[in-house]
Parts: structure tokens; sequence; C-alpha cells
């Protein structure tokens, strides 16, 4: 019988594995509660109206078609047995493994305050970001139809949560849609007046970036009309708004991109985890004691050169095709790669139009040539000549024609399903 390798989570970890194992000769079940694979890192366009959802998706299924080593399951893990070396399905179904790897990503984490979230999504699936763009337009529409003033202003007041790159490449996109987009088709609105708020507990905001360049962010958000806020967490959250440094703020928009947690692999296989939940690893990625399960990406703590790698996609890429070279080498009988070292690609963040922040060891770029780069390398890293085509032709469009065209309001808000 061939080795069986179990992957949870297609996410960027998980699929560099079932990529790294392309002709290891193993037989591979790659499980996601999930249809498609994400690019995360342009969710906040498809919330905020530039892209369409397809763009930055892909069915999981039709990566792999060729893979006739690969069965895709659409299936929502629930535990892992690890004595008898099975992963628990919801529904009860049961899948035998001889290697597991465990890459299920991380969630929102609401600093035990869970209630906000019916008023504060967070964005991490498609769902999100298409419940996000519905309140967002919907909140315009409303503002339209609004009679008291208070309201409206209210209607027209957007708050996140978080300035970490999420957080400040929202407010950017929003500023620009009620600024410099939406003011040419509203009547009764002037979303020239909407205020758009970012609230960041800690000092300044992207605090992983250098000063300098947080500072330059700062700057240019409130060249665009955006209140940055710093040094004050929210407090309360409601429908009817939320309170900052004791200030109520009337707003009816509010976007948590303030903190996440691992996903439950922590509880599923009964480890040791940090503050996070995250599953701490071996150095080569595996769980210790037990050399069978791999855990990887924004669901592990790892370290590298003595440092904790961030939860970022590059690093859970690496993690994925360490853990494939580590397996390959075991089914070979041939000493593995040992342990993990992270190459740091640097950190970006886009601000908004022609505005973007890079920094790359004691490399920093910043403003409209950091824009570009930004644009290209997001380009580069997507699935696919129809996505790079379509997600740079949508920029473009966007940039000649000043219209975001993703603005459909198509849904009703959908029950969580976490
Ligand atoms: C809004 C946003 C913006 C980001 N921007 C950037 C950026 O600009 N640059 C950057 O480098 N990183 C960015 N990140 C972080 C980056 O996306 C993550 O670090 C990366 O996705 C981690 O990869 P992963 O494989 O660990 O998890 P993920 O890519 O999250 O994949 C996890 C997979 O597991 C599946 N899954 C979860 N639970 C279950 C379950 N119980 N059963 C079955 N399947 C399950 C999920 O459906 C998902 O497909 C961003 C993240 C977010 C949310």
């Amino acid at each position: 019988m061939k080795h069986r390798v179990v992957v949870i989570g297609a996410g960027f970890a998980g699929l560099q594995v079932v990529l790294g194992l392309k002709g290891a000769g193993c037989e591979i079940t790659l499980i996601d509660r999930r249809n498609h694979h994400l690019f995360q890192p342009l969710l906040y366009q498809v919330a905020t109206t530039l892209l369409a959802t397809s763009d930055i998706a892909w069915p999981i299924r039709a990566l792999l078609r060729e893979r006739r080593d690969v069965t895709t399951l659409l299936g929502t893990v629930e535990g892992i047995d690890r004595d008898t070396r099975q992963v628990v399905l919801r529904g009860g179904g049961r899948i035998p493994y001889d290697t597991l790897v465990v890459s299920t990503g991380a969630r929102h984490a609401y600093f035990g305050k869970d209630a906000w979230e019916a008023d504060a999504p967070g964005l991490k699936t498609l769902e999100d970001a298409t419940t996000i763009r519905r309140r967002l337009l919907l909140a315009f529409e409303r503002a339209e139809l609004a009679e008291d003033p208070a309201e409206r202003q209210a209607l027209l007041t957007f708050a996140v949560i978080g300035a970490g790159p999420t957080g400040v490449e929202l407010v950017g996109i929003i500023a620009e849609l009620a600024h410099r987009i939406l003011p040419a088709e509203f009547r009764r609105a002037d979303t020239r007046k909407a205020r758009i708020l970012l609230v960041e507990a800690g000092p300044r905001i992207l605090p992983a970036f250098s000063a300098d360049l947080s500072a330059y962010a700062a700057a240019a958000l409130a060249r665009r009309g955006v209140e940055v806020r710093t040094g004050a967490p929210m407090t309360e959250c409601s429908a009817q708004g939320i309170v900052v440094g004791g200030e109520l703020i009337p707003a009816r928009t509010v976007i948590w991109a303030a903190g996440v947690q691992a996903s439950r692999a922590q509880e599923w296989l009964g480890a040791k985890g940090d503050r996070a939940g995250r599953v701490m690893v071996a150095p080569d990625l595996t769980l210790p004691g037990d050399p069978a399960v791999f855990v990887l990406g924004d669901t592990a703590h790892v370290v590298s050169d003595g440092k904790p790698v961030p939860g970022v996609a590059p690093a859970a890429k690496q993690q994925g095709a360490h853990a494939a070279r580590t397996i390959r080498a075991r089914l070979a009988g041939r000493p593995g790669p040992g342990g993990f070292r992270y190459r740091d690609m640097g950190n970006l963040a886009t601000i908004g139009r022609n505005a973007a922040v890079i920094e790359y060891g004691r490399f920093r770029l910043k403003g409209g040539l950091a824009w570009w780069v930004w644009g290209v390398a997001h380009i580069y890293f997507l699935i696919g000549a129809r996505s790079r085509l379509f997600v740079a032709l949508s920029w473009l469009w966007v940039f000649l024609s000043g219209q975001n065209s993703a603005r459909l309001i198509t849904q009703r808000e959908l029950p969580k399903d976490r």
C-alpha cells in the first residue's frame, strides 16, 4: 500500500505541501472546508469593491486536476485521533493517515469580546469580504435615504479597528470610494462628508514597519481624509457605534482588523500552544514526540534563528515546501533537510492609489514607485494567467477611469459557518 499523506487546509502552506510532493509516490488526500484556495492578501480589495471574488480564489479541485495522486475532499475537520491515526470530519467520516499535515490557518480574535463580531466583522474568508462589501455599499444607500442629519452622518461614518496592513489598506480604499468615486453618484447624501476612522490601541500605525514608514503612511492617510486614532483601544462596540478613549462615535459600519488566533488544531492534537493558540512545533515543523504530524503556517508557532516566524503567506509557503522535502526524504530513506529556516521576504502595504510602503531589511521604499512594485509583486503571486490578466486589467481600469467595478449588492447576510 502506498504511503498515505493527509493534508488539512488548502491555504498557502497546505497547497505548497501538495505541490512539493508531486511525483513522490504517495497517496495524498487534501481536505478543506471551502472548495477554493484563497489569496488573502487581496481580500480587502474584494471587500472594498475593487476586485471580484473569482479574481482571488480558485477551485482546489481544478488546481489539482492533473494530479492523479491527489484526492480533494470538501469537508470540515473537527478532530484528530492520533492513537488510531485518523482525521475526524464533521458528520463522522474518518480519514486514515500515515503522515498528517495540519495547516488550517487562523481566525479572528476579539480578545474575549466575541459579541463584537456581529457589529464588527473581520476579514478572513470570501464570505467575510462580501459581507463587508455589502455593509459598506448599503451604508451609502441608507445615507441617501436618511432624513435625519445625525443618522445620515452615522451611516457615513466607517471605523476600522486595528492598523496593521489590512486596516490601513481598508481605510485607504474606503476613503477613495467615499471622497472621490461616489460623490458624483449620490444626490441627497454628500459622501465627501464621510468620516473614515482608523483606530489603533498601540502608539502608531503599521507597527511591523519602521517608524519613518509608519509616519509616512499616517500622513498619506490624513491627506486622504482618514482620521487616525492611535494610543486608545476600542472599548465598546454595538450597532450604534464604538467607544474609543471614552468617546462614543456613532458609526454604522465597523470592521475588525485587530487580532487573529490560530485555528483549533491545538485542541485537536492535544498539543502545547502559545497565547494565540498556535501549536508549538519542533525545528523540523513536526509535533514534538509525534514525527508523523506536521503543523504549518498560521496555525503553528515556528522559531527560526531564535525569532518567531511571522504569520504571513511567504512563511506558510516556505514551511509547506520544507515539510514536503522532509516527507520526500523519509519516503526515499534519505536524511531530511533538518530544521526550518525562514527567509524574510520583507513587508509591503498599500495606502491607496500611488502610495505604498515596502521594507526589506534595511531597504525602504515609499510612495508611487512602492505602489507599482507592490502591484507587480501581487500580480506575480496570483495563480494562473487568467487571474493575473483580470486583476491587472481591473487595476488599470480603476487607475484610468477612477471607477471601482465590483459594486453589486447581491446577497443577504448569511449565518456564519465557522
Ligand atoms: C485580510 C488578510 C490580509 C493578509 N495580507 C497579507 C499580505 O499582504 N501579505 C502576507 O504575506 N500575508 C498576508 N496575510 C496573511 C496570510 O494570508 C496568511 O499568513 C496565510 O494565509 C497563512 O497560510 P496558511 O496556509 O497557514 O493558512 P490559510 O491560507 O488561511 O489556509 C487555511 C486553510 O485551512 C482551511 N480550514 C480551516 N479550518 C478548517 C477545518 N476545520 N477543516 C477543513 N479546512 C479548514 C481554510 O478553509 C483554508 O483554506 C493576510 C491575511 C488576511 C486575513
